[in-house]
């Protein structure tokens, strides 16, 4: 049983029809799949991580968006027109090129820009203070609920069975195995719980006494009509001190950043004030030509952080039967489709083969080996 139909219990459900799980059943609260932090999201996919972990998950799950639609003819808008990090500061620019030597050792193919190449690249970002740039030409974005649907649809043909308006209430545990799941619609009797409740995950977990240290944050998504200097190209471009970041989006760009005022919430509701005294004024520091955009649609969604801002993945020492794919910290989208395959080789064969992912253990809190991702945006 999977709870939740964003991108990772829909790659998860894929993931265990296709591996011969058995009945695989995925409850989804909403009407609709892809309505949580999936549907709020940018888009984006990268190699230029921080931490090992990351880019080996993105080594393993980016070629898994890529190949999509060929491998399974299902259509996906896929854009690998690269990521861009500008960075305005000497010794910020120190740490990236150390990254930059690190991702390099790693395999990932990344680039360091002048400020005049990094302009020539994508024209209109703005030079000041800019010391330089780090380009990952195999990053890219692409469209989240398209994939979370072919998952679905995925899924579905493999034998499982997704049901939307659902709401799982309570996993039952008993001694120290999961029995079951008392459901808006009664109870479900399963040996095997997926937990992929996204922002809200912590809040199930609880219903079984296990406490995971994820916190809901709000983050604004903006998008614009279309403007002179509008990009041409779709690579997604990030102010590493603000965390800003832009990419071209129809006739426009869509934009987002966090804010001075983050604070811990489930509250989706849009801040006007912060949209336009902080958001705006930056995206016109960091894209002059911006300031001729008209603002088309503005949403939140929310990150789910968690305090080393990597996912909290695999099963729950003491309570058999269950299993975390949660607090990807904003970056949960691209690694979805092999955080599924990797749900799904814990629990058909016992262990993850894929990407080694024992350190993203929950009880890596208790036991205070917490890992390092310096590059979250
Ligand atoms: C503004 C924004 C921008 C982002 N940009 C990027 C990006 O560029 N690249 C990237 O990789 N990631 C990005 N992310 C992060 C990414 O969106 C998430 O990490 C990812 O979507 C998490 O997927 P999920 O399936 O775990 O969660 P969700 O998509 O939130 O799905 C969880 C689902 O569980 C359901 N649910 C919850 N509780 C229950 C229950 N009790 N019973 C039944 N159903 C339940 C919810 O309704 C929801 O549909 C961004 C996030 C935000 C908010």
């Amino acid at each position: 049983m999977v709870v939740g139909g964003g991108i990772v219990g829909a790659s998860a459900a894929y993931h265990l029809a296709v591996a011969g799980a058995g009945r695989v059943l995925l409850l989804e609260r909403a009407e609709r799949l892809a309505t949580g932090s999936t549907g709020a999201c940018a888009g984006g996919f990268r190699y230029q991580f921080a931490s090992e972990v990351n880019v080996r998950l993105s080594q393993a799950s980016v070629p898994m968006i890529l190949r999509f639609s060929e491998e399974h003819g299902l259509p996906l808008d896929v854009w690998q027109e690269g990521y861009l990090f500008l960075v305005r500061d000497a010794t910020a620019w120190a740490r990236s090129l150390a990254t930059v030597e690190r991702q390099r050792a790693l395999g990932v193919t990344v680039e360091v820009l002048s400020p005049e190449e990094a302009a020539r690249l994508v024209p209109g970002i703005s030079l000041e203070g800019l010391v330089g740039a780090t380009f990952g030409p195999e990053d890219g974005i692409a469209d989240p609920s398209g994939l979370t649907y072919g998952y679905a649809t995925l899924a579905r043909r493999a034998g499982a069975e997704i049901r939307t308006g659902v709401e799982v209430r309570a996993i039952a545990v008993r001694g120290d195995r999961v029995q079951g799941v008392e459901t808006s619609s009664g109870w479900v009797e399963t040996r095997t719980v997926v937990n992929a409740a996204g922002p809200w995950a912590g809040l199930l977990a609880r219903t079984a006494a296990v406490e995971l240290p994820l916190e809901p944050i709000p983050r604004h998504v903006v998008t614009t009509g279309p403007f002179p200097g509008v990009p041409a190209r779709r690579t997604l471009v990030i102010d590493a001190a603000t965390s800003f970041y832009l990419h071209r989006e129809g006739p426009g760009v869509l934009m987002g950043m966090g804010s001075s005022r983050e604070r811990t919430s489930f509250d989706r509701t849009p801040d006007e004030r912060f949209v336009a005294e902080e958001l705006v004024p930056t995206a016109v520091r960091v894209f002059p030509p911006l300031a001729e955009a008209g603002l088309e649609r503005i949403w939140v969604g929310l990150y789910e952080m968690t305090p080393d801002r990597h996912p909290i993945l695999g099963p729950v020492a003491g309570v058999e039967g269950l299993y975390l794919a949660n607090g990807f910290s904003g970056h949960g989208f691209q690694h979805g489709p092999v955080v599924g395959k990797l749900l799904a080789e814990m629990i058909v064969d016992g262990a993850a083969r894929t990407v080694d992912v024992s350190a993203l253990a929950l009880e890596r809190f208790t036991r205070g080996e917490l890992v390092t991702e310096s590059l979250v945006v």
